[in-house]
């Protein structure tokens, strides 16, 4: 087959290619190389590509292709994808490389208002991207026709089926016309997506871009041995008082309350420039949030894995793991935020002994190892809590237990120590001559 290197060689008109050139995009990327000729022929495509890799693209100039212009009142072609940033986000794609057609579209996502939406259904559209849940709801209104769509993109279908969106792709897989095209697209590869690509797509082209779960490889990784929480948070603020290094920096946490903790902390002693996202924050203010991280107001954006899945932030310059995510795909999609197309970018993990465990198995996941760099010399070392050290010596218990479920553990037999002192102790006091009695 012939090279493809240039975004003329596929087969695009003219209002494409202008928004392409005027988008930046001087060369197709690896997947869509591979993506846009066989979407183009009308095959079902199963694609292993993480975000960073330009694969939004690489599904959606063949889509607008394919839909041409507008047309009748109901979508041609529906985009379902897991988080309603990324469903935004898709939106936007649209906008920037249909800018030169009269495409209708518009995104549908849970977490707002339903009205506006039914609205902007009712006015009539081509593409619709949809978050399932809200999808489903708007369908129920009547008010949105389906029986039109020719063509149907789930993406980050690993992520979708982690959310428990299962039921609801079924139900809508009953609604759609039978005879569709189908993109399927997700960045790993647990068994169940692949049990979904057998349920749901017919004969597809198999495109793997990286290999599964691969880091890309533009990202350099670095690895801290920390030892509590509060060291934790020395290291941190330590590193963002480079302002020149640390540009443009994601902070991942594993729960909403160490992400809200952290941009209160850092909000009051190091910046500002922070702002916070996670699932209990308001719509609005997380739309907000990203826009000012986007545009450069401010500096540091934290975020937990659920908020920020899928959002496309260029140029990031680091992106920090506070705490080792425990679903060991989230490592690869946290540190897909930096490095994107054709950028370099740093990612780094804080890791404390009750996480290596997870950071073990994000090796394997990933197949190499990850570098681990000395804390640097003039970091405040604190000692670790007694509340914390216990906390986490039950972590690594549980964590050998599930390696070895015979096993008893440090902590076990501590607690098993303990209470035998107590029993000891209270032997002993039992045995005790009482005060005041004579003894014989
Ligand atoms: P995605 O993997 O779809 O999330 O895309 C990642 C980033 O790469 C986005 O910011 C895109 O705008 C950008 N991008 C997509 N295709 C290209 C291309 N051919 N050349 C340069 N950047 C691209």
């Amino acid at each position: 087959m012939e090279e493809i290197t240039s975004f003329e060689q596929f087969k695009l008109n003219k209002q494409l290619l202008t928004a392409i050139a005027d988008a930046g995009y001087t060369h197709p990327t690896p997947i869509q190389q591979k993506a846009i000729p066989a979407i183009d022929a009308g095959h079902d495509i199963f694609g292993i590509a993480q975000t960073g890799t330009g694969k939004t693209a690489a599904f959606l100039l063949p889509i607008l292709m394919k839909i041409k212009y507008a047309q009748g009142d109901s979508p041609r072609a529906i985009i379902l994808t897991p988080t309603r940033e990324l469903a935004m986000q898709i939106d936007e794609h649209i906008s920037l490389l249909g800018k030169n057609t009269d495409i209708r579209h518009t995104a549908i996502y849970g977490g707002v208002g339903m009205k506006a939406q039914v609205e902007k259904v009712k006015v009539g559209l081509d593409i619709l991207v949809a978050t399932p849940g809200r999808l489903m709801d708007v369908y129920f209104t009547g008010e949105l026709y389906l029986r039109n769509i020719q063509i149907m993109v789930l993406d980050e279908a690993d992520k979708m089926m982690d959310m428990g969106f299962m039921p609801q792709i079924r139900k809508l897989l009953e609604i759609l016309p039978r005879k569709r095209q189908n993109l399927l697209f997700s960045a790993t590869l647990p068994e169940k997506v692949v049990k979904l690509s057998e349920e749901f797509l017919e004969f597809p082209t198999h495109i793997a871009i990286t290999p599964q779960a691969t880091p890309v490889d533009t990202v350099t990784q670095i690895l801290y041995h920390v030892p509590n929480l509060r060291t934790k948070i020395n290291l941190l603020c330590e590193l963002l008082l480079d302002e020149e290094e640390f540009r443009k920096v994601i902070i991942f946490c594993r729960t909403r309350i160490n992400a809200e903790n952290i941009y209160k902390y850092l909000d009051r002693k190091v910046t500002n420039s922070v702002k916070v996202i996670h699932a209990n924050k308001q719509q609005s203010t997380r739309i907000n949030a990203i826009d000012e991280f986007k545009n450069n107001d401010i500096r540091i954006l934290v975020a937990t894995d659920v908020a920020s899945r899928g959002i496309d932030i260029s140029l990031v310059s680091h992106v920090i793991n506070f705490d080792i995510p425990i679903v060991y795909e989230d490592y690869v999609h946290r540190i897909g935020r930096t490095g994107r197309a054709y950028n370099k970018g740093t990612a780094i993990s804080f890791c404390n002994k009750a996480e290596e465990y997870h950071i073990a198995k994000i090796e394997a996941l990933i197949r190499m190892p990850i570098p681990v760099t000395p804390l640097p010399q003039s970091l405040e070392i604190t000692d670790t809590p007694f509340d914390e050290r216990q906390a986490m010596l039950m972590e690594i218990d549980k964590q050998k237990k599930k390696e070895n479920p015979n096993f008893k553990g440090a902590f076990h037999d501590n607690k098993q120590e303990l209470k035998r002192k107590a029993l000891r102790q209270q032997q002993r006091k039992a045995n005790r001559p009482k005060k005041g009695r004579m003894i014989d």
